[in-house]
C-alpha cells in the first residue's frame, strides 16, 4: 500500500496538465489560471504626482522668497502635466501630475494661506509627497508566471497595468458520479435500506469553487453494466471522480469497469480515513478518482488527491499548510496509517490551539458543524495528551499561493 507522499507522488507524476487556453477579459478572470506571462503595460505610477493635497513648489525659490511664494495655477487629477513658473507654488491635488519645474509638495495642513500667497513651514524637504513614475512597477515588467490562480487582489494590479485581456487555461471539465444502490438524493422519502447521499453535491461545489467545469452524472446503482454505460464516457473529461464502490465489498465494482476502459496506477492508500481511494488515467488527457463512499472519506481524499491534482493541472504549486497547534484534548489509536482527525481550531493567548472532536467514524457528519480543520498524525502515532503540540491543518490556508 501506498503511503500518503507516495500516491500524491505517483499523481503528479501521471497528471497531463492543461493545454488548451482562451482569452478573458479583466472582469471574468478571477479563480482563473494564467496560461501565459503577463506583462504591464504601463509605467505605475505612469507619470511623477502628488500623494497628498497641497502645494507643489520648488524648494530653491523657498529660500530666495523667504518661504512666501505666490499661488499661480493648479494641478488637478486628469490634468495633462503643467510647468511651474520659477517662484510661484502651485495648488495640486493627491494623484494630480507634478508639475514640471517642481521638486516637492507640501501638505495643505502645513501651510498658512494670505491673499495670493502661500507661506510654508521651514521644514518643506525636496522630494516629498512624490510618487514617482514607475516607481511600483515598470511597463513590460513580468508581472506574473503562468499557472497563477488570480485573485481580486492580482486583478487590481493587472487593471492597474493596463492589461485587458488575460490568457488563461480553459477551465477543466470534470464528470462527477455517486455509486450505490442505497443512495437516494433528499426530497424523496427514504425506503428501508436507503440513505440520503452527499458526497455527489459537495464533490461537485468542492470542484466549482476550483473553478471546475462540472457534469453532474447522478447516482448510479451498484451494477457493473449502469457503471459501464456511465463511465463509456470518461475519456471525454479531463476529470472524472466517483464515490463509493471502491472498496474490497462484493458490489464494489467500480475500481473493475473502470480497469477495463482506463488504467488504474493505484488503489489503496496508508491514510484513514479514506484508504479505499483510487487513482487513474483515462484516455489521452483524462484523469480518474475513486473516491471512497463513506462522507468523511470522501472529503478528505478529496483534499489530499483531487486538490493538489488540480493545481498540477494548472502548472500551478500547491502545498497542504500544516501549523504546530497546542492539543486541548487526549486521543489514543492504533500505530499504523496517516490520520486526519477532524477538528475545531482556535486561538488563545495567542496559541493556535486544536481539539480533536468527538465521533471521528468516517460515516459521521455530525462534526462537520465544527470542524475548521484537521490534525494530522503521522503513521507511528499512538495519539496525543492534551498540552501536547500536534501537527493541525486549518481549512482555508494554504492550497495554491503558498510558499
Ligand atoms: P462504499 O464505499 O460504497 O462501500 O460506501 C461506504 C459507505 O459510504 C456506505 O455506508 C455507503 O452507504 C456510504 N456512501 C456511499 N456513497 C455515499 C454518498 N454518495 N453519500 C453518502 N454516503 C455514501
Ligand atoms: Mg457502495
Amino acid at each position: 500500500m501506498l503511503t500518503l507522499a507516495e500516491a500524491q507522488a505517483a499523481i503528479a507524476e501521471r497528471i497531463v496538465a492543461a493545454g488548451k487556453t482562451e482569452t478573458v477579459p479583466l472582469r471574468a478572470a478571477a479563480g482563473r489560471y494564467t496560461a501565459a506571462e503577463l506583462r504591464a503595460a504601463v509605467d505605475n505610477p505612469a507619470f511623477d504626482n502628488s500623494a497628498m493635497d497641497g502645494y507643489a513648489l520648488c524648494t530653491p525659490d523657498l529660500v530666495t522668497n523667504s518661504f512666501v511664494l505666490p499661488q499661480a495655477g493648479e494641478a488637478r487629477c486628469g490634468d495633462a502635466p503643467g510647468r511651474l513658473a520659477s517662484n510661484t507654488c502651485q495648488r495640486i491635488f493627491t494623484g494630480a501630475p507634478l508639475p514640471a519645474g517642481a521638486d516637492t509638495v507640501e501638505i495643505q495642513e502645513n501651510v498658512r494661506l494670505e491673499p495670493g500667497c502661500v507661506v510654508f513651514p521651514r521644514t518643506v524637504q525636496p522630494g516629498q509627497n512624490i510618487r514617482r513614475q514607475g516607481e511600483d512597477f515598470k511597463r513590460d515588467d513580468a508581472l506574473y508566471g503562468p499557472g497563477r490562480r488570480l485573485t481580486v487582489y492580482d486583478l487590481a494590479l493587472l487593471s492597474a497595468a493596463g492589461v485587458a485581456a488575460i490568457p488563461v487555461y480553459a477551465r477543466p471539465r470534470a464528470l462527477v458520479v455517486a455509486t450505490g444502490d442505497e443512495l437516494v438524493a433528499p426530497g424523496t422519502p427514504l425506503q428501508p435500506g436507503q440513505i440520503y447521499e452527499s458526497n455527489r453535491l459537495v464533490t461537485l461545489l468542492q470542484l466549482e469553487a476550483l473553478g471546475v467545469e462540472t457534469v453532474d452524472g447522478g447516482v448510479v446503482r451498484d451494477d457493473a453494466g449502469a457503471l459501464r454505460d456511465m463511465l463509456k464516457s470518461a475519456a471525454d473529461y479531463d476529470f472524472v471522480i466517483t464515490s463509493g464502490g471502491a472498496s474490497v465489498g462484493d458490489h464494489d465494482l467500480v475500481k473493475q469497469v473502470f480497469a477495463r476502459i482506463g488504467e488504474i496506477n493505484f488503489w489503496k492508500v496508508k491514510i484513514k480515513p479514506g484508504k479505499p481511494v483510487a487513482f487513474g488515467r483515462v484516455g489521452e488527457r483524462g484523469h480518474f478518482f475513486a473516491l471512497p463512499g463513506n462522507p468523511v472519506s470522501s472529503l478528505v481524499t478529496f483534499k489530499l488527491f483531487v486538490e493538489p491534482a488540480l493545481a498540477a493541472w494548472h502548472h500551478a504549486r500547491y502545498r497542504l499548510v500544516e501549523l504546530p497547534a497546542l492539543a486541548d484534548n487526549d486521543f489514543r489509536r492504533h500505530a499504523g496509517r496517516m490520520e486526519f482527525l477532524r477538528a475545531r481550531l482556535g486561538l488563545r493567548d495567542g496559541r493556535l490551539h486544536a481539539t480533536a472532536l468527538h465521533g471521528q467514524g468516517s460515516h459521521m457528519l455530525g462534526p462537520l458543524r465544527q470542524t475548521n480543520g484537521f490534525i494530522r498524525l503521522a503513521e507511528d502515532s499512538t495519539g496525543f495528551t492534551a498540552g501536547d503540540t500536534v501537527a493541525a491543518i486549518p481549512l482555508g490556508l494554504g492550497g495554491e499561493g503558498w510558499d
